[in-house]
């Protein structure tokens, strides 16, 4: 069996007393692939680290985060683009919109997300997309945007089966972590509704940690928790339910 955690921030400070056991701890429980979003460029040394590290099990994404599209945005962007010049990254991201921290720079994080989404079609990667707060002014977005070279991963899903739909009407799949396990978490009241080739899944470590560790610090071997609850949902094998992700991972990032 292998699993894909497709957003995990293995180089989160959270983890800098046990990085690697944590990270073995992980490869030694079938969870092999991980795929890593940034941030800003304070994290981009310890993101080439990381590849270093683990260079058959770590792929880096490129973007400047929601979050951190504040008034030195512009700089910011010139460093992502020079970093994607001189290093291969399997994917844009993690790049959207964020209202729930900051509703003041809802202009310069949308400005900032269509240059990205630009900049992933020229390269001709795939987007990750951080949503909080903000379907609607994402969706108006991707409307504009949508063509056979934009797709991706909708990171986090926690919308609406409506929501779904439309986010994979865009070439989206639905990245499901540790929500899915919430008792008041919603999504998996419909997901069996969507058909798992339009599934990958995640960790977002180290944050949401699924049921039993709610509220503690995540990790991607606790990505197991998270492909039990969709065995249960979608009434299939856990290690059908790896296969098909990690397959759809594939897809998006090509490999
Ligand atoms: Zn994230």
């Amino acid at each position: 069996m292998m699993i894909t955690d497709t957003h995990t921030h293995l180089y989160s400070e959270a983890f800098d007393d046990d990085r690697k056991a944590m990270i073995e701890r992980a490869i030694s429980q079938n969870v092999s692939r991980f795929f890593i979003p940034a941030i800003d460029s304070t994290y981009t040394d310890a993101m080439l680290r990381l590849e270093a590290d683990f260079p058959e099990h770590i792929f880096l994404m490129m973007g400047l985060h929601p979050t951190s599209v504040k008034e030195n945005y512009k700089k910011e962007l010139l460093h992502v683009e020079e970093m994607l010049s001189k290093h291969h990254f399997y994917a844009i991201g993690e790049i959207g919109i964020d209202l729930y921290w900051d509703t003041s720079t809802l202009e310069i994080q949308k400005e900032a997300f269509k240059y990205q989404i630009q900049l992933a079609k020229q390269y001709d990667l795939p987007i990750v997309i951080h949503c909080r707060d903000a379907f609607d002014e994402i969706f108006e977005i991707l409307e504009m945007v949508k063509d056979d070279k934009l797709f991706g991963i909708f990171h986090c899903f926690t919308g609406t089966i409506e929501q779904a739909h439309q986010a994979i009407s865009y070439n989206m799949k639905l990245g499901i972590g540790g929500v899915a396990t919430f008792k008041n978490g919603k999504i998996d009241q419909f997901l069996k509704a969507i058909d798992l080739k339009h599934i990958v899944l995640e960790t977002d470590s180290p944050y949401l940690a699924p049921k039993p560790y709610r509220g503690k610090r995540n990790e991607s071997a606790y990505i197991i928790k998270v492909l039990e609850k969709l065995a249960e949902i979608y009434s299939v094998s856990e290690e059908k339910i790896a296969e098909i992700t990690t397959e759809n991972s594939k897809e998006i990032f090509g490999i």
